[in-house]
């Protein structure tokens, strides 16, 4: 409808490797074996090993041609921790340096990013929207495709909305790229009901118009909606760490400690922070855009203060601080370059104030989410029914189909499947 969704919205990352010559210049060398081995176990339980397979096979390819299009990527490594770096370095770790992915494969950096600093989607997407309209493509905005145009079988254009009246697009093929599904309450309810009542990571129009169409085209076989793992492989998560536990892990055990105190509802988590001073003047966006809510002088203050055990907080901080004075954490193997004693004072964040509440006055749940299920596809993008048929002139890419993520994400391999396998899409789809 709009000309870039929820991806120009976004950070811009895109999850690239292989060898490409930003990480060359960077002096990082990968290769498309070690970035199977990390992403076929970073996406997790009932990924797509074939479509992970070819992306990191055709990850640099893929590279060239975004280059190719006018993405600029700067050759330069962001070596701090911020989610989104106020720098225009291209190249970033994505949890690739952190345990127990530098144990499975060689580590590399693969996060590629614009040349602004913070969010670089809308610059991606405004360099994207402009290489595809070149002469002889026409793009309709403003057009709200409502169902498919079914002719014997075979998919052969969309009907649509546009100001009140109705129109129709007829084609050979028709490619669904309507993105996800996180802003439909009974999609949620249906197929990811852990996402339900927390914030949604979205363009507030993921709103599975295209996953639905094609359910609703009348034909035999209905797609198959893939949810292998409930279409609750949700991402971008907020929540970071229980009560009474401690401090900030990388940023991948970040999202595993999410998944896993997600499903137990609402209860607050709060992050900590040594030297609560340093903390309230740091106030950047690398601590979930917000302040620290708590401070104290002692963990057991701090313990009262969050109503959690004190005695339990304050030996678990003990045995952190022991550790990390040696370099190390036995608990939960934070890198040595990122482990301090919490000296000086504690401050607690609470991550429901930060990204993504629910509104501007209901604080949210520290949890928000978006869904990557959707159409099942082929590798090529053709849309699979049911009984496993193809259905004829029906293509997917992006949220609105399954990519090649199973029960986990790292982030930039969103607009990396939707880029990479809708090129792919597209192609197949001209062929036909
Ligand atoms: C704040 C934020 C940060 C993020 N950061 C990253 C990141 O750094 N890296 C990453 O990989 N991912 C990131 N994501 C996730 C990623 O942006 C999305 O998953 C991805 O953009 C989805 O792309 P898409 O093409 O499937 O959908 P979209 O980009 O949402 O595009 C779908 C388009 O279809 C249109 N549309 C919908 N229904 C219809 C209809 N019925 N008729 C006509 N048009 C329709 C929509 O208006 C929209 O323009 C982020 C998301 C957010 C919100």
């Amino acid at each position: 409808m709009d000309r870039a969704g929820s991806s120009a919205l976004s950070g811009g990352e895109l999850y690239l490797g292989g060898g490409t010559a930003i990480q060359q210049a960077c002096g990082f060398s990968d290769t498309a074996d070690d970035m199977f081995d990390f992403l076929s176990t970073a996406l997790g339980p009932h990924a797509d090993l074939e479509k992970v397979r070819l992306y990191c096979y055709g990850s640099v390819d893929h590279y060239e041609w975004l280059v190719s299009c006018g993405v600029v990527i700067q050759p330069t490594m962001f070596e701090g921790r911020a989610r989104m770096p106020a720098t225009t370095d291209g190249l970033k770790w994505l949890g690739e340096n952190a345990r127990p992915y530098n144990e499975i494969a060689k580590p590399a950096p693969r996060g590629h990013r614009g040349p602004v600093p913070m969010s670089t989607g809308q610059l991606l997407m405004d360099t994207l929207v402009a290489h595809a309209s070149s002469p002889g493509v026409s793009v309709e905005v403003d057009t709200r495709a409502t169902s498919l145009i079914v002719e014997d079988g075979r998919v052969v254009g969309v009907n649509a909305r546009r100001y009140g009246a109705d129109e129709s697009f007829r084609a050979d093929s028709v490619v669904l790229t309507t993105g996800g599904f996180v802003d439909n309450e009974q999609m949620l309810a249906d197929h990811a009901p852990s996402l339900l009542g927390h914030g949604k990571v979205s363009d507030g129009l993921d709103d599975g118009s295209g996953i639905l169409m094609a359910q609703g085209r009348r034909r035999r076989h209905p797609p198959d909606v893939d949810d292998r793992s409930g279409l609750h492989r949700a991402a971008r998560d907020g929540l970071p760490r229980d009560a009474g536990q401690l401090p900030g892990p990388s940023l991948h055990q970040r999202r595993r400690l999410s998944r896993t105190l997600q499903p137990r509802g609402t209860r607050p988590a709060r992050p900590l922070l040594g030297d609560h001073r340093r903390g309230r003047s740091r106030g950047d966006h690398g601590h979930w855009g917000i302040h620290p809510s708590f401070a104290a002088e002692t963990p057991e203050e701090l313990a009262a203060d969050l109503s959690i055990p004190a005695s339990a907080f304050a030996a678990t901080v003990a045995s952190y601080n022991r550790d990390a004075v040696n370099g190390q954490d036995p608990m939960f193997h934070k890198d040595s370059r990122w482990l301090r004693p919490l000296t000086g004072g504690l401050a607690a964040f609470d991550p429901r104030l930060g990204f993504f509440p629910t509104s501007t006055t209901v604080p949210g749940t520290g949890f928000s989410g978006f869904t990557l299920g959707g159409l099942h596809t082929t590798p090529d993008g053709h849309v699979l029914s049911m009984t496993g048929e193809r259905i004829p002139g029906l293509y997917a890419a992006g949220r609105a189909s399954s990519g090649m993520h199973g029960e986990r994400y790292i982030s930039g391999t969103s607009l990396g499947d939707g880029t990479f396998f809708g090129r792919r899409a597209g192609r197949t789809a001209a062929a036909s």
